[in-house]
């Protein structure tokens, strides 16, 4: 499909890496000839993680195979499994319930506040249990969630703080960075986040050292980093490629200006998209504090309409998520038979999500703003 002006605007940029396709292969030649011959954590992630952990005021950074894996080793770390209890938000992406599982372990689903779309902090009180060992608060689309309350909450209730900021890197609340609220924070290095790469990854990020130690423990089998084949806890295979690091590196150094402009491309389509709200149209909460830019996610009564509208227009757009969690087959078990997760619910019929990258140019933008506001305004 073709705008006014010939062009599609797809959701996720086409030419992602484009500018840093030499450095992608000079990565992939140093790794590959250099005498070595280490490609998984060697020096480079090494640097990769100093690098982050230096940036934010971690105690440790750990480099893992991806985001959910970074859930998966966290809680891990934390000991939590059979018989324990996980309160997770009831809407957002699989691995908020799919890691709790996995440690065997249950994960209980709480509403969400029907603005920001993140867990609701005092529905997540109200789910806390006896068995209750943790708190997994998303941050979500632009939105970091009330991290400020649910530090507090987790104090009070003695409870772990996970904090899935898999999406937020860079993100900050309150002047602390997004992954340094929680015990322990994640973000994912898969293509589309703030600071993807070509390829999987993750990081885990944290203020607590001897948690740091548990999770590179567990990244590689259990072992200690210093003797090889001695596997203190039952871990996993969750390590990080040596090219990848190398590329991450490079990449660093322009991440500052990235975030910047998908800032700046947030800020404009609010400042279009805000007074819609009469129009059944409602744009996330505007300010910059506790903004993380991934997807700029609007509210539309009439989303699917919003949607062929857009698209006939050439703009792609996304629905994540069309369920709740509760509500997929997957997790469903979980659930108690009969509950509602009523702000859950209507964010995962009315959510749809317009593009939000570096590369977009202005015109694009505004494209993408006066479409939808034609949309608005025609359509009372
Ligand atoms: C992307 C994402 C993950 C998973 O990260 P992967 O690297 O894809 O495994 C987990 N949580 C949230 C909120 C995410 O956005």
């Amino acid at each position: 499909m073709s705008t006014a002006a010939g062009h599609t605007v797809p959701f996720f940029a086409p030419d992602l890496f484009g500018a840093d396709r030499g450095a992608l292969l000079e990565a992939v030649h140093e790794i590959g000839t250099g005498a070595a011959q280490k490609f998984i954590l060697g020096e480079r992630t090494a640097q990769l993680e100093r690098a982050l952990r230096d940036r934010l005021g971690a105690a440790d950074a750990v480099a893992c195979s991806s985001g959910t894996s970074a859930l998966t080793l966290v809680l891990s770390a934390m000991g939590i499994g059979p018989g324990d209890e996980v309160v997770v938000p009831a809407f957002g992406c699989a691995p908020l319930a799919s890691t709790v599982i996995a440690c065997g372990a249950r994960p209980v689903f709480a509403d969400i506040d029907p603005h920001t779309l993140t867990l609701d902090p005092d529905a997540a009180e109200d789910a806390v249990g006896a068995r209750t060992r943790a708190l997994m608060p998303a941050h979500i689309f632009s939105m970091m969630a009330d991290m400020p309350r649910f530090r507090a909450l987790a104090d009070r209730y003695a409870l772990r703080l996970v904090e899935d900021s898999a999406l937020a890197q860079g993100g900050t609340l309150a002047g602390r960075p997004a992954g340094l609220w929680g015990d322990a924070g994640v973000y994912s290095f898969v293509q589309v986040k703030t600071f993807g790469m070509p390829g999987e990854g993750g990081m885990v990020v944290t203020g607590d050292a001897e948690l740091a130690r548990q999770v590179r423990m567990l990244r590689n089998h259990g072992q200690d980093g210093t003797r090889r084949f001695v596997h203190h806890r039952v871990g996993h295979n969750s390590r990080f490629d040596e090219v990848m690091a190398t590329f991450q590196l490079h990449r660093l150094d322009g991440l500052e200006e990235r975030l910047a402009r998908r800032a700046e491309i947030s800020a404009y389509y609010s400042a279009r998209l805000a007074p819609l709200a009469e129009d059944g149209i409602v744009a996330p909460p505007t300010g910059g504090d506790g903004r993380c830019h991934y997807v700029y996610t609007l509210l539309a009564e009439r989303r699917d309409e919003l949607r062929a509208h857009l698209a006939e227009n050439g703009i792609d757009t996304h629905v994540y998520y069309p369920r709740t969690l509760p509500a997929q087959p997957a997790f469903a078990p979980c659930a108690p038979p009969g509950a509602r997760w009523p702000n859950a619910e209507s964010a995962a019929r009315r959510n749809i999500s317009l593009p939000l990258y570096p590369h977009l140019g202005d015109s694009q933008v505004e494209h993408i703003a006066d479409t939808v506001y034609a949309f608005a305004r025609r359509n009372p």
